[in-house]
């Protein structure tokens, strides 16, 4: 998901659609939009794209108020039904309070359960409501105090921003896995997933919300708690290799630099003779321009995109997704016909995609096709807020390297190592104990317990 929020600002609720714009790779099943004004609270929100949902000058106007914050979603729990479209918003003793989420909560069963039995009336199946419930129930008296105290019984990814009746709220988990930014326009302060939102707005970045922080904008005022105890931080190493927009800057690196450097070491670990690099559009031109400079080998467009169709990967079902494929993707003959092609992609999750596009790369009269992937392969599920399936459709949790080679039908089949990755971004070594970044979906270290999944009664 993305997540994006503004305090103190004249155009909050038309700053906060394009920010979400700019976020939309992060989550394309819905969109929201609360605002407040002083007095009242405002909602927008429906199933579909930004653009959809806020396209003209009279949706924005519904959305008054010099503070917003705003969310796109990507279903990870709680399914794609119109409940779950974030901002959720409740009135509370206290006054309003909407909240966004990115992330996803490895203790919510586990809460909600508890919740439900004290008499908690749940509307929606998103792990996020159970946080909602926590502040409502919570016997601190400021609103503050009841965020923190609900967040310090949660477990799991969380980068949120709140909004209630007099301040705007920033805050991320304390091993800080999802991204957050905090940003600055004509005084009026910012939160952002990343800073490919604030560009888009002319903000200035100012600095990531740091893993642990929670950061309260009243007016002018910023103030910064830690109510967390100290943990070793572990952002997703995901979402360099394929999650956030290449132009964003997360956690003071380039993802579009950090992406040209694991298709360096790429084109080190694993070279191969070959005429031309092709990524695999969009997600994997950055790897590719980095392994065909490190190779000295030709970049090309081998594959054409259609620019019509989103990512496939966020769509609820399989069904969708594997339409998706097609629609998204076709061979350009002219750079194919006879070549040894070095495919470069940045992961295989089922499989689905490399699948189809190798055998569409055949067809075009391909000699050989060499599959090089720009992370590791992805053998266990994420917990935390990114959609990998169960382990069962994890290609590389059921296949050797080798066989799956064989499964997707090339010549050869390479993934970069954890320490390569690691490297690329900016890493010198990994520490295999407690490894600088989450990279669970790689190497199974799970950061973060997940007790809902230890506790077996849960369904999800
Ligand atoms: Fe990111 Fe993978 Fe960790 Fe999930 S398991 S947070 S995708 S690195
Ligand atoms: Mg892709």
């Amino acid at each position: 998901c993305g997540v994006f929020g503004v305090f103190a600002d004249p155009n909050a609720a038309s700053h906060t659609a394009l920010g979400l714009h700019a976020l939309q790779h992060r989550g394309q099943e819905a969109a929201g939009i609360v605002t407040f004004d002083g007095t009242q609270f405002h909602s927008v929100k429906g199933p579909g794209h930004v653009s959809e949902n806020f396209k003209s000058e009279t949706v924005i106007s519904q959305l008054v108020g010099s503070s917003a914050i705003g969310h796109v979603r990507y279903s990870t729990t709680g399914g794609a039904v119109m409940r779950n479209i974030q901002p959720l918003f409740a009135e509370f003793a206290f006054g309003g309070l909407a909240i966004a989420h990115n992330g996803n909560l490895t203790n919510a069963m586990t809460l909600r359960e508890r919740l439900v039995q004290r008499g908690c009336l749940f509307q929606s199946t998103s792990d996020t409501e159970v946080i909602v419930h926590l502040i409502a129930i919570s016997i601190c008296s400021s609103v503050e105090d009841r965020i923190i105290d609900a967040l310090r019984q949660v477990q799991g990814a969380y980068s949120i921003v709140a909004l209630t009746n007099n301040a705007l709220i920033g805050v991320r988990d304390p091993m800080g896995i999802r991204p957050l930014v905090l940003g600055q326009l004509d005084g009026a302060y910012i939160f952002a997933s990343e800073t490919c939102a604030l560009d888009i707005i002319g903000a200035d970045y100012i600095r990531d919300v740091e893993p642990g922080e929670l950061i309260i904008i009243t007016g002018k005022e910023v103030r910064s708690l830690r109510p967390f105890p100290q943990t070793p931080s572990h952002f997703c190493v995901f979402e360099y290799i394929y999650f956030a927009r290449p132009d964003s800057i997360v956690e003071e690196r380039s993802v579009y630099e950090v992406r040209k450097a694991i298709g360096r070491e790429l084109a080190r670990e694993s070279a191969v003779e070959a005429d031309v690099v092709v990524p695999v559009p969009d997600s994997g031109v950055p790897s590719a321009l980095g392994y065909a400079a490190e190779a000295g080998l030709p970049f090309e467009y081998g594959i054409i995109r259609n620019h019509y169709v989103g990512r496939t990967f966020i769509q609820p079902t399989d069904k969708t997704r594997n339409l998706g494929v097609k629609r998204k993707h076709n061979p350009n003959r002219s750079q194919l016909e006879g070549k040894r092609v070095i495919l470069v992609d940045d992961s295989i999750v089922r499989g689905t995609t490399s699948t189809k596009i190798v055998e569409m790369v055949r067809q075009a009269g391909a000699r050989e096709v060499h599959m090089r992937i720009s992370s590791p392969p992805t053998a266990y599920p994420c917990f935390y807020g990114i959609d990998t399936p169960e382990r069962e459709k994890l290609l590389a949790a059921n296949y050797s390297v080798e066989d799956m080679a064989k499964l997707l039908g090339v010549d050869s089949l390479a993934f970069v190592s954890l320490d390569g990755l690691y490297r690329a971004a900016g890493v010198e070594s990994r520490n295999a104990e407690r490894p600088q970044f989450c990279d669970a979906c790689f190497s199974g270290h799970y950061p973060v317990p997940n007790q809902d999944r230890a506790q077996k009664s849960h369904p999800l």
